[in-house]
């Protein structure tokens, strides 16, 4: 098939990433066509209706929306702000409720409120509650200034370097403070070992600034995005999956879809999993040796997830994230779930449980495609969410009325967005892969940028911010500091980080 006239900039996949980095090229003046292999764009953050009921995937809730804050500066600059309708989380409740097995910890927002909370829950570990509170605070204060994305990339401490276990090892903290402190590095998919220290201190940080969630559905949030990309004069291309990429002389020319469809562009933005990326490039362009680096990179830790209809008299909607936590002697956590009780209609509350699920789990299945895959894994899945509700009365006392409204797995996930593994983060970003994940974009040819929660860090903020980092490769780091980091970065308010 013929090759349209070409477009200043491809973009593969709808989610957060794709749309977002999508916009921001419309903004800078881009012709730019976004190309999704779903028929209904959005990705992740896209939720589904069961029984009337909208029931969540990828957007649960997030940090730093509030006015002055990193994620509703993007979200200003990138025109979004109208399109998130979030609710304030943690002003008469706490933001996240942490059941372990010998206490109760209430995540308050605030990073001095938090302190004050370790402090009273740890009252003899009052010096490494202050170091780990300057961290936050630092982490935060570099949030807040951008200082990712700005001409002179920051420089952390030393030992934020570290796997988050050898941070907490050396503070001397005791186990009930790393079980707390551990959690965090679960929202990103990760264990404490793995995971860097700098990451977590960023996601928590960024959540104790202020944590949301949707006041509408997921399904509205993936509209407001669209309907960004089409007012700034942006295409959407949905249905229709990016099969090949196609290059000349070291340098990407353009896609080829799976209806045969050509389209051509000097620069391409893959916010898809990278290791679709390097299966669509042409053979020899990436050195087996490389494209070998990348199929062998470790996923983030899977997901069992359900949403059941609950009556809303007998169970009503929480403010805040409940989590059932267990932990080793070490104070490691082993396993979790982490639940909602939300807001429905009709007399009913909307239940989500989600907890760990390895891909080996369901690898008997994984030649089959989702809504054909039998009986027996109908049925491993009602057996894992009877267990996952039985495991939940604990918490929220009888579920016997809840009716099961879904339930997915880590193939839901992948056949939904194409992750290997039903990755539900991306690549996870330990210690051990962050040289790999480094490299990634010194392997792609020239033209190829990155973007999605692979490319930078994952979550609502770490995905906008990737999409930045990602246009700042597109347009060069002369137009991005003029153009994009000088706006951003002077649109912060003085504010109050504590
Ligand atoms: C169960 C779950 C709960 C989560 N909860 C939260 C939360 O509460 N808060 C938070 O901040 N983050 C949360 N996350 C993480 C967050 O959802 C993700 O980091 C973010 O949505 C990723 O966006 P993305 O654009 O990188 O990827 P995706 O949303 O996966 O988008 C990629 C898109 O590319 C498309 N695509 C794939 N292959 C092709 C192809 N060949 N051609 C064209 N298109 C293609 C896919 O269909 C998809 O639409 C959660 C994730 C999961 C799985």
């Amino acid at each position: 098939m013929e090759s349209e006239r070409p477009y200043d900039a491809l973009i593969i996949g709808a989610g957060i990433g794709g749309l977002s980095a999508g916009i921001c090229l419309l903004l800078l003046g881009q012709r730019v066509a976004v190309v999704e292999k779903n028929v209904l764009p959005g990705g992740l953050m896209r939720g589904y209706r069961r029984a009337g009921m909208d029931c969540p995937v990828g957007v649960h809730y997030f940090g730093a929306f509030g006015e002055g804050e990193p994620l509703r500066r993007i979200c200003d600059y990138l025109g979004l702000s109208d399109g998130l309708a979030a609710e304030r989380m943690g002003r008469d409740s706490p933001i996240d409720r942490y059941h372990f097995d010998e206490f109760t910890f209430d995540l308050p927002a605030g990073i001095d409120a938090f302190a004050a909370a370790l402090r009273q829950a740890f009252p003899a570990e009052g010096q490494a509650i202050g170091r780990i509170t300057a961290d936050l605070l630092s982490a935060a204060e570099m949030q807040n200034s951008f200082a990712f994305l700005s001409p002179q990339p920051p420089l952390f401490d030393a030992k934020l370097y570290a796997p988050l276990s050898a941070y907490l090892s050396g503070m001397d903290c005791s186990p009930g403070l790393r079980s707390v402190l551990g959690v965090a590095a679960r929202w990103m998919g990760m264990q404490e070992r793995d995971c860097p220290a700098f990451y977590h201190h960023f996601a928590l940080s960024s959540y104790l600034l202020s944590a949301w969630r949707l006041a509408g559905a997921g399904a509205d949030l993936a509209e407001a995005f669209v309907a960004r990309v089409e007012a700034l004069g942006g295409e959407m291309i949905c249905g229709d999956a990016v099969a090949q990429i196609s290059a000349a002389e070291g340098a990407v020319t353009g896609v080829r879809l799976a209806s045969g469809r050509v389209l051509s562009a000097a620069r391409i933005v893959a916010a898809i999993h990278p290791k679709q990326v390097i299966a669509m490039l042409p053979a020899g362009l990436v050195k087996p040796r490389h494209a070998r680096l990348v199929a062998e990179l470790a996923e983030t830790e899977s997901l069992f997830a359900l949403n059941a209809a609950v009556d809303a008299a007998a169970h009503p909607a929480l403010p805040h994230n409940v989590f059932r936590l267990r932990t080793d002697r070490e104070g490691t956590i082993t396993d979790g779930v982490f639940s909602q009780m939300r807001r429905a209609e009709k007399g009913k509350n909307l239940l989500v449980l989600i907890t760990k699920s390895p891909y080996r789990e369901w690898q008997r299945w994984e030649r089959s495609a989702t809504g054909s895959r039998g009986p027996d894994y109908a049925e491993e899945k009602a057996r894992r969410a009877g267990r996952l509700l039985r495991e939940a009365e604990g918490l929220f006392g009888s579920l016997a009325d809840a009716t099961l409204l879904d339930a997915y797995t880590p193939l839901t996930l992948r056949d939904w967005v194409g992750t290997p593994e039903g990755s539900p983060y991306g690549i996870m970003r330990s210690m051990r892969q962050l040289p790999a994940l480094a490299a990634l974009s010194r392997l792609a040819p020239a033209g190829l940028t990155f973007a999605g929660q692979s490319a930078l860090s994952p979550g609502v903020l770490g995905t906008l911010l990737g999409s930045l980092h990602a246009v700042r490769q597109v347009i060069g780091p002369h137009r991005f500091a003029a153009e994009v980091f000088g706006p951003l970065a002077g649109s912060r308010k003085k504010r109050e980080l504590r």
